[in-house]
């Protein structure tokens, strides 16, 4: 990540830092690699992240490591390793940091990417999963990310899954011949995904495939009917898409997805939802929760470009004379730094005619230079204006000029 990259990318964590810390997540961050096992059950075995995007190896001691291919697995462990089911509920926690997976590197999808996230853990409330959502919704929102579709759906509670996985395989192996081969293979596995296939007569089978919407049970879709009111209290516009499946095992009830028409192929931009089950799965008590993950490389692409402020320069040091000047200088950008301007100080060796327009390629607000005489001759560069002062004066007469005292 270049400097550049690094200056579109702030503003995206600052909006999100702004937004989540608002409404009470407080940041949390977790390690870059964690044992290889946390994954396998987090994410789950079926799913494309664990079959083969992870960055696997062994740490020399025996242990196999991972390098983290998503947050909520670690934050769940965390949960459960620091007894945060002490703490008043929910814990609301964010992050953003990077994640890795083996995956096909083009544009929008690379092996390392930046990920933010939200998770409320500890209450199985609709509003909670409401909450997170709208949340994504304003952050996608202040960035102006452009063409945006929110689609949501319920996977009901394991039970109903369970019974509707069954009846949606007997569906897939009645038609087993019309199927790709991958979503044949992953009938036992994985039948949910046959949905995400773009296989043409993969297609054609799931149009008349029974779908789990029309499975949930009472409360499931009770729970997703109170989701919904609360996202239109807000009018904030969603489809429901029954054929919604999310590439992590453990979620339940609510699924979302954002995705951008601004993007090509890798249309989605952030995602998540309930998961009641896992933090049980890691070894902590039942303890209902939901979250998202967002992809900081896609919403700058959906948000297009937007030009990146300048860095302020308040002062530039140029010298134009021997080893005191250059001295002398040095001191006065220092003493310039800790008065808490922006300051720079000549460190290529060029011309004084360099230095000039060095400064004014940095747009620099005054330009102080030092020579032998022992005196600064201080130019502000918008008035067009030069005095000649002492050392000692120029950081005063900077702050001055910049209204800073
Ligand atoms: P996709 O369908 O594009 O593979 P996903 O379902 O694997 O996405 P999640 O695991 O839900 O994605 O991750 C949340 C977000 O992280 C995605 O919506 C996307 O913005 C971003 N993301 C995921 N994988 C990558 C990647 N390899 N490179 C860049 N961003 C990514
Ligand atoms: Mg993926």
């Amino acid at each position: 990540m270049l400097p550049e990259d690094h200056a579109a990318r702030g503003p995206v964590l600052r909006v999100a830092e702004t937004i989540l810390e608002r409404a009470g997540y407080r940041r949390i961050e977790t390690p870059v690699f964690e044992h290889t096992e946390l994954f396998a059950r987090g994410v789950g075995a079926s799913t494309d992240i664990v079959q083969k995007e992870m960055y696997t190896f062994d740490d020399g001691g025996g242990r196999s490591l991972t390098l983290r291919p998503e947050g909520t697995a670690s934050i769940c462990r965390a949960y459960v390793d620091h007894g945060m089911h002490k703490l008043p509920q929910p814990v609301k926690v964010w992050y953003h940091g990077p994640f890795f997976r083996y995956e096909r590197a083009q544009a929008g999808r690379y092996r390392q990417f930046w990920q933010i996230g939200a998770e409320a853990i500890g209450s199985d409330a609709p509003a909670l999963d409401a909450e997170v959502i709208v949340l994504l919704a304003s952050i996608l929102d202040e960035l102006e990310v452009g063409g945006l579709r929110l689609r949501i759906g319920s996977l009901g509670s394991p039970e109903t899954r369970a019974a509707y996985r069954e009846e949606l395989q007997g569906h897939l192996r009645r038609h087993e011949g019309q199927l790709s081969d991958d979503v044949r293979a992953r009938i036992d596995l994985n039948p949910l995904r046959a949905f995400d296939s773009d296989h043409p007569g993969t297609r054609e089978v799931m149009a008349t495939a029974p779908l789990l919407l029309d499975r949930l049970s009472a409360e499931d879709a009770e729970h997703f009917a109170e989701v919904r009111a609360l996202l239109d209290a807000v009018e904030l516009p969603y489809e429901v898409d029954p054929t919604l499946v999310r590439g992590l095992d453990y979620y339940a009830r609510t699924v979302f997805e954002f995705t951008s028409d601004a993007l090509g192929a890798q249309s989605g931009v952030g995602g998540g939802g309930r998961y009641d089950g896992l933090i049980a799965q890691l070894g902590g008590q039942e303890t209902p929760a939901c979250g998202w993950a967002a992809g900081v490389e896609r919403m700058l692409l959906a948000a297009g470009d937007r030009p990146a402020a300048a860095p302020i320069v308040d002062l530039y040091l140029a010298v134009d004379g021997g080893e005191a000047a250059r001295l002398r200088a040095f001191r006065i950008g220092a003493e310039a730094r800790r008065a808490g301007l922006a300051a720079q100080v000549e460190l290529a060796g060029r011309s004084l005619k360099g230095q000039l327009k060095q400064a004014s390629r940095l747009s620099a607000r005054y330009v102080a230079i030092v020579d032998d005489t022992g005196q600064v001759r201080l130019k502000d560069m918008d008035a067009a204006e030069q005095l000649e002062i002492s050392d000692v004066d120029v950081v005063a007469q900077v702050l001055r000029g910049r209204g800073l005292s």
